[in-house]
């Protein structure tokens, strides 16, 4: 489809360079129980935004859509580039000039048929020179992973045997994951990857041991990269493209911020032409100031807040009395419908809340498993790839998994606590609840998400989430009618 409503604008005034101080202190811990997102929003941003008139623009005649997957819940994408490079949105995988290894990893391992709207939009945004920096929000569950996938791939010389391309990721989960996704689609090419995460609790020490890295694309977390980089074991002269998955979080104040900003600044330093490529679902004024102060001449594809929200994953929430009811309502209204709902993902937002509530459910009789940032490696490998190959029905986890978890088979998410900030926590982690409730309905699929909610102060954080992201969350009645849930998960399409 052409882009012919998109607006091409002219680069915005370089930005200006933070004043940033470098920590540089080796973090073991790269995951964090309850990340909030620094909420220091100055007035300037909106100018930012309004000076782009990113309102005004939209890449698709919406009408036209249907040329795409099934996935109306991104058809809202804005998008504004930079220059004077015209880009035309991609009908099908055989007009981004993908090589023949390339299109038949996406069309024989991953059973893809044709790209879906962030990928037509992007893609060609991104493997088309001059290969400019891309700024890219879509919604949960549509298509971004493949997006810097195949951006990475495609730019790799394969005779050069040195690191091309590098992908950061918030969790040692999502980068495994990430991998998982990159091996599938590149096994026709030559290509080699490496893992960058942290593999046990002495890593610091262990990754002076570990041999110099010249696998073509790494994947890692923002620790264990910044480590390899300062050990001079990873090298990134010959650096093309770097990815941010989850770049709000990578770039947010407390999030990764210290160390992304390091890496891109390391890089940038002995290498100038390498594109910048940031994904995520959300990114809040914070971030977005941030970005446009610190990442130089870029597209942006953006959704605004009000259409975020998955229209396939309906929003419930349940008056509960007491905690116990919380777990009689997992108990009897929901696992009782049992594999037939497919799996569960249950999210808390402590250590503590978790084991209580594994030990309650297990004691009910209930197989769950349990994941959380304190867990050793190798155990926390072991649950996740059990719930992945359908092992196991009901995950319990912190925010650990709020992000980028994808996983077809989860139709229903309990947020047994409400996320709310962890320096201020009667505010809503608005973020946050929409990566957690976007663990169901990916790609399209069907699905449902129950709000517990216990405490005055409870209702007040449903309430702002309601407002902000314009949605209505339904109340289910009573806790205690069986009817009710059973309403409520017809109308979601799950029984
Ligand atoms: P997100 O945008 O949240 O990062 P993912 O990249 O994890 O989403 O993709 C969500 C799911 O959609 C994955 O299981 C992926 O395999 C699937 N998917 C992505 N693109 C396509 C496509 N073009 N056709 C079919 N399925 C796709
Ligand atoms: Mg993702």
């Amino acid at each position: 489809m052409a882009d012919s409503t998109t607006t091409l604008l002219e680069s915005k005034p370089p930005a200006a360079e933070p004043k940033r101080s470098w920590g540089d202190v080796v973090d073991e811990e790269e995951e964090e129980e309850n990340p909030s997102v620094g909420d220091d929003i100055t007035k300037s941003e909106d100018k930012v935004v309004s000076e782009l008139k990113v309102d005004e623009l939209s890449i698709a005649d919406e009408k036209k859509v249907n040329k795409f997957l099934d996935d109306p819940e991104d058809s809202n994408i804005q998008a504004v580039t930079t220059g004077d490079t015209p880009y035309t949105s991609a009908a099908t995988f055989e007009e981004l000039n993908l090589t023949p290894d390339l299109l038949k990893g996406l069309y024989v391992e991953m059973k893809f048929q044709k790209p879906s709207k962030i990928q037509a939009i992007s893609l060609p945004m991104i493997l088309n020179p001059p290969y400019k920096n891309l700024v890219a929000q879509a919604h949960n569950g549509s298509g971004k992973t493949t997006c810097f996938v195949l951006g990475m791939l495609s730019r790799i010389d394969p005779q050069l045997k040195r690191t091309q391309a590098l992908c950061i990721c918030p969790t040692r989960e999502l980068s495994i994951q990430n991998l998982e996704v990159l091996r599938k689609m590149g096994v026709y090419t030559q290509i080699t990857t490496e893992c960058a995460v942290p593999t046990d609790n002495t890593s610091g020490e262990r990754s002076k041991f570990r041999p110099p890295i010249f696998a073509q694309i790494v994947i890692g977390t923002p620790g264990t990269i910044k480590r390899l980089m300062s050990q001079r074991k990873l090298s990134v002269g010959d650096i093309k493209v770097l990815v941010f998955d989850e770049a709000d979080h990578m770039l947010a104040r407390d999030g990764f911020q210290d160390d992304s900003l390091r890496i891109m600044k390391d890089i940038e330093r002995s290498n100038t032409k390498c594109q910048v490529l940031l994904f995520s679902a959300t990114f809040d004024e914070a971030v977005k100031n941030f970005v446009s102060r610190t990442v130089k001449d870029y597209n942006q594809l953006f959704v605004k807040k009000e259409e975020l929200s998955l229209e396939s994953v309906k929003q419930y929430k349940v008056n509960c009395p007491d905690e116990l009811t919380k777990i009689l309502v997992i108990k009897e209204r929901i696992l009782e419908f049992g594999e037939n709902l497919g799996q569960t993902i249950i999210f808390v937002n402590s250590k503590r809340s978790a084991s209580m509530l594994h030990k309650a459910l297990v004691d009910f009789g209930y197989e769950v498993t349990t994941i959380h940032g304190a867990l050793n490696h190798e155990d926390r490998d072991k649950i996740v790839k059990e719930f992945k190959d359908g092992l196991t029905q009901v995950l319990i986890s912190t925010d650990l998994l709020a992000r980028g978890f994808d996983q077809r088979q989860v139709n229903l998410v309990i947020n047994f606590d409400l996320p709310v900030k962890y320096e201020t926590p009667d505010e809503p982690h608005y973020e946050v609840y929409l990566h957690r409730i976007g663990r169901a309905g990916r790609f399209g699929s069907k699905g449902a998400v129950f709000n517990f909610i216990m405490t005055d102060r409870d209702h007040m954080i449903m309430d702002k989430i309601e407002k902000y992201f314009g949605t209505q969350v339904t109340e289910v009645t009573s806790w205690n009618s069986d009817e009710d849930f059973k309403v409520a998960l017809k109308a979601a399409g799950l029984v």
